[in-house]
């Protein structure tokens, strides 16, 4: 005997008669809801659904399933709007990570370009002799440090 929309496992058969959320499917007692009209003065031509089994008997105050269908579709609207919102939730999280790790590969690309322009300028620093191309490289440097720089208060 299992209710097929989970939403109620240990509860008793009379609230379970109740909290079925959404649409259900079948009755605890596994007969199928099937879909009625209600003759009712309270509720004329209102639709619902009612376990086969109670429906065939014509059962009054029992606790098999009962349920407007206008109330479970609510539920199911309700229910999608939730699990819209976590998925909206998920997606924007995903976007952010994808974002801040793309951003974490460019500092790191950008870190060991630096790092390379900077080893070969000492290189060239070193292996070179003449004191008039030290002071190119001086200048070169000092240019590249003033736009790195201009670059930062910019
Ligand atoms: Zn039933």
């Amino acid at each position: 005997m299992s209710n097929s929309s989970g939403a109620t496992s240990g509860t008793s058969n009379v609230q379970q008669r109740r909290r079925v959320v959404g649409v259900p499917k079948t009755c605890w007692c596994g007969a199928s809801l099937v879909a009625l009209i209600s003759k009712s003065v309270a509720n004329p031509y209102r639709r619902y659904y009612r376990c086969g089994y109670a429906a065939s008997l014509k059962l009054i105050d029992d606790n098999h399933n009962f349920k407007w269908v206008d109330e479970a579709l609510l539920d199911e609207i309700e229910r999608l709007a939730v699990r819209t919102a976590v998925l909206e939730q998920t997606v924007s999280q995903i976007t952010t990570e994808i974002m801040d790790h793309q951003k974490m590969v460019f500092e790191r690309m950008q870190m060991n370009l630096e790092k390379e322009i900077f080893e070969s300028v000492e290189e060239e620093l070193l292996e070179t002799k003449s004191s008039l191309k030290k002071i190119m490289i001086v200048v070169i440097v000092g240019c590249m440090i003033m736009i790195g720089l201009s670059k930062v208060i910019a």
